[in-house]
């Protein structure tokens, strides 16, 4: 078959994560995916299959093709192919470090650029509130469409427009061309420095090797029906259990489960008899210490002592709190916090009884 020689060879995974370094180009990604990239987990889908590799190539071939039509408009432009450089950014203790698709000379100044590729339904949404300016060509105003959607293109250019590379060439704006795979269309929007969103983009970052480093991971960026979900290939071991079934109620009466309804009911009645019986005899031999002054009874072979204990426990709820208060004093770092906390995964299968009655115990009670 011809379809199956079509990807061969055409593999191209992402270089492997480096400690302490994060892709601009993955600043909105979700966190925890980064992680479990970063150590190791193993994937539902391996972004270095074919598949992905097409799609990939796929990006790679609309990037040239915007390229090849700058170049023909003879639009000066470059950073592209083989001469592509790096850009870095240190922020916050935070090392960025990313490859801008390319540079450009438009009337004097210099921009960044960067080149993206959409299927229809997602360019039209990017140019719903742009002006169309030539059949086919648009201009959008509207910053926050660059913003909105799951993966946001702003948080990288963002990062981009402050870089020393940025600063060295005197750039103040970075371009953002997005192509209609579908049609070829283009729409360009013109990207200003925003610190605000620059510090939002990095603070999500913030404490992050400091988990990873001691094999700990982020919280959940998103809800399980996400497209950022649906698409990541860390999604089982992400969601575990809860990615094998779906969320909704039903309703079953299969015999084998009746059965071992049956048995919780049963289990349930049996438990609260044996605590009840035992807080019972626990209270008698307390009283008949007291009634025969002695701290240590013999009862048909059973020892019992009696004695005053305390425990001490931390308070979680007011722990939190202190912490939250130490960490905005800036007396911690976001690290310190982050590593006050431990994170333990298991599964619950909690059961709720709405019909106890329906238990059938035969064990007798008798006070
Ligand atoms: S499945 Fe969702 S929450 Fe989990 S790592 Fe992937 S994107 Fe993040």
């Amino acid at each position: 078959m011809l379809v199956e020689k079509l990807y061969e060879g055409e593999a191209r995974p992402r270089t492997p994560f480096s400690a302490g370094v994060i892709r601009m180009s993955m600043s909105e990604a979700c966190t925890r995916r980064i992680a479990m990239e970063y150590l190791g987990y193993e994937v539902s889908v391996d972004p270095a299959s074919d598949v992905y590799a097409a799609r990939m190539q796929d990006g790679l071939l609309h990037e040239q093709d915007i390229v090849r039509r700058l170049l023909m408009k003879g639009v000066k432009i470059w950073n592209f192919g083989e001469r592509q450089t790096w850009v870095t950014l240190k922020l916050h203790n935070l090392f960025w470090r990313g490859h801008p698709d390319l540079f450009c000379e438009l009337e004097g100044k210099i921009y960044g650029l960067e080149c993206k590729a959409f299927r229809g339904e997602v360019f039209e949404r990017y140019v719903s509130s742009a002006e169309e300016v030539l059949p086919g060509r648009f201009v959008i105003r509207d910053l926050s469409v660059l913003m909105s959607g799951p993966f946001p293109l702003m948080g990288q250019v963002q990062l981009y427009l402050n870089t020393d590379k940025s600063q060295k060439l005197g750039i103040e704006g970075w371009l953002v061309l997005i192509k209609n795979k579908n049609t070829a269309e283009l729409a360009e929007c013109l990207v200003p420095r925003i610190p605000d969103y620059l510090e939002k983009v990095a603070s999500r970052w913030r404490g992050f090797w400091a988990l990873v480093s001691v094999g700990r991971l982020p919280p959940r960026g998103f809800s399980k029906s996400s497209a950022n979900c649906r698409l990541c290939p860390f999604f089982e071991p992400c969601w575990g259990v809860l990615s094998r079934v779906s969320p909704g109620v039903k309703e079953l009466d299969e015999p084998a489960l009746m059965e071992k309804v049956r048995l919780w009911r049963e289990a349930a009645q049996l438990e609260s008899m044996a605590s009840v019986r035992k807080e019972l005899a626990r209270i008698a031999f307390g009283e008949a210490a007291i009634a025969h002054d002695s701290r240590t009874l013999k009862l048909g072979g059973l020892e019992v002592r009696v004695n005053n204990r305390s425990r001490t426990g931390l308070d979680s709820g007011y722990t939190s709190e202190l912490l939250t208060e130490l960490l905005a004093r800036g007396v911690i770092s976001s690290e310190q916090y982050d590593s006050c906390w431990s994170e333990t995964e298991y599964t619950e299968v909690r059961v709720v009884d709405r019909e106890p009655e329906k238990c059938k115990i035969t064990i007798s009670w008798e006070e």
